[in-house]
């Protein structure tokens, strides 16, 4: 049995390659860009009113004051789309809406509120500075200039920015292609109505599958087989031929007699990296490789599954998306005394509340049992405690998040 680090070690010398594809603006939504994007032009492209008013020139209105308005004739307007053709002369002005074209000859811009139309002039009523209100070509970044850097998740907020720059496509990485072969001849399927006193609801497919999208992989195929040599070896075959990044077995990977994944998986070509870890839970889990393909044997307790998948797996596709593969953690207070009796690595799942200007607090989930999907569904992350290793109450430690 190896250490959770020289597990984890293992995963790392065993990375897949991040691969990229380009894609484009409208489907790239939570894609991880694998460039870095250059601005293909200013922003803003060119130089325009911030308000609603009038386009004039500052030499003209400089000496206005509320005793001693100025008067300019309008020469015509600037709308936004439409921009005014000829030049604003002395004693001019020109209308302009909010994005319009600066016309030349101007340099400032009144709003409305400051000024007074009157016949075909308009009043300018009060003014502060000479190119106030005035949006110039570039100010907020030139052709060019780093926009976003590789790596980043695109959501919203970025593919506004590149749609305003008109960036139609570009490379992202490649999403991780996951196949799940869920074993277990006691499994039916989680709506089965005709259920056996003997038999358990498939929670790990649907667990599996969700974990996987949430970590930016995609499930290419789902199957369920029972408890056999010949169909486990079988159907890692016909999975291994969709060519997926990541086969994913669920079940059968302990040392009972029907426990088949880590024998089919080598007379399917796969060589072993690990198998056992000295965790809990997840200490049967079972690391392989063919080429290109990473399968994974996990525990089918429910808990178990999910731990080696949260602390092995999901790190592993976010190295594929171009990410860190540290686990994201926090540092928190204890509430009360939490102690590792036992000989393996404890991933104790625990409750994380987090209260404004203070350091969060952790809470032990009470049923911490590997069968026991209340001690994740009630949780929010897991410390790591050492065999031997007491934690105070009050005591600081590291807390990995879900
Ligand atoms: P195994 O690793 O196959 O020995 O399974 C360990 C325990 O997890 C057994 O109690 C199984 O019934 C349970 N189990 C296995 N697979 C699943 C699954 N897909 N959903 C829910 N429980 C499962
Ligand atoms: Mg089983």
């Amino acid at each position: 049995m190896i250490s959770v680090s020289e597990a984890f070690l293992i995963v790392q010398e065993n990375l897949p390659t991040p691969m990229k594809e380009i894609v484009d603006l409208n489907n790239a939504y939570s894609r991880y860009l694998a460039e870095d994007i250059l601005a293909p032009e200013p922003s803003p492209r060119y130089t325009n009113s911030a308000m609603d008013g009038y386009a004039v020139r500052w030499e003209d209105v400089k000496s206005t004051s509320s005793e001693k308005p100025i008067t300019l004739s309008i020469a015509g307007e600037s709308q936004a789309g439409i921009p005014f053709s000829k030049s604003v002369n002395r004693g001019e002005a020109a209308r302009i809406s909010t994005g319009a074209a600066l016309p030349d000859g101007v340099d400032t811009v009144i709003r409305v509120e400051d000024t007074q139309e009157l016949d075909n002039s308009v009043q300018i009523l009060s003014v502060r500075e000479q190119g106030q209100d005035v949006r110039y070509q570039g100010e907020e970044f030139q052709t060019g200039e780093l926009l976003l850097s590789k790596g980043i998740q695109l959501s919203t907020r970025q593919l506004a920015m590149l749609g305003a720059v008109g960036i139609q496509n570009f490379n992202v990485f490649s999403t991780p292609k996951v196949s799940i072969i869920v074993t277990g001849t006691e499994l039916v399927t989680s709506d089965d109505k005709d259920i056996k006193p003997f038999q358990i609801r498939d929670s790990n497919k649907v667990m599996l599958t969700s974990a996987t999208r949430e970590a930016g992989g995609k499930v290419i195929s789902c199957e369920h087989i029972g408890d056999s040599l010949e169909n486990t070896r079988e159907m890692l075959e016909i999975v291994t031929d969709k060519e997926p990044d990541f086969i994913l077995c669920s079940g059968g990977v302990s040392v009972g007699r029907h426990d088949h994944v880590k024998k089919a998986a080598e007379k399917a070509g796969f060589t072993e990296l690990f198998w056992r870890i000295r965790q809990k839970p997840g200490k049967p889990l079972f690391a392989a490789r063919r080429e290109n393909i990473l399968l994974f044997g996990l525990p089918g307790n429910p808990v178990s599954a999910f731990m080696c998948f949260t602390h092995y797996v999901r790190p592993i596709i976010a190295h594929m998306h171009g990410q860190s593969m540290a686990h994201k953690s926090v540092t928190a207070k204890t509430s009360s005394g939490i102690t590792n009796h036992g000989k393996r690595t404890n991933f104790i799942r625990v409750k994380v509340e987090f209260a404004h200007g203070e350091v969060p607090r952790i809470t032990e989930v009470g049923k911490q049992g590997s069968h026991m999907l209340s001690s994740i569904a009630n949780a929010d992350g897991y410390i790591i405690l050492e065999p031997g290793e007491i934690l105070t109450p009050d005591s600081l430690k590291e807390v990995f998040l879900f």
